[in-house]
């Protein structure tokens, strides 16, 4: 079986929100390439923020606009 799949998925490392995606990537590309395609993605996009650190969702990587802490 070579179907593997293809969908992505990216963790927030601050609430554990979940994205996954599936950009249709060629089957050569390799799997850890992937996933550093769609960090890059979701940053562009969606406004993750997405470095060495981690990965935050929209939501944790916004300035501190709701002073709820
Ligand atoms: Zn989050």
């Amino acid at each position: 079986m070579i179907n593997q799949p293809t969908q992505i998925t990216v963790t927030c490392g601050r609430c554990g929100h979940k994205r996954s995606t599936d950009d249709g990537f060629s089957d050569r590309v390799p799997l850890r390439e992937r996933h550093v395609v769609v960090r890059t993605l979701l940053a562009v996009n969606e406004g993750w923020q997405c470095d060495e650190d981690g990965d935050l969702c929209p939501a944790c990587a916004a300035p501190d606009t709701t002073a709820n802490r």
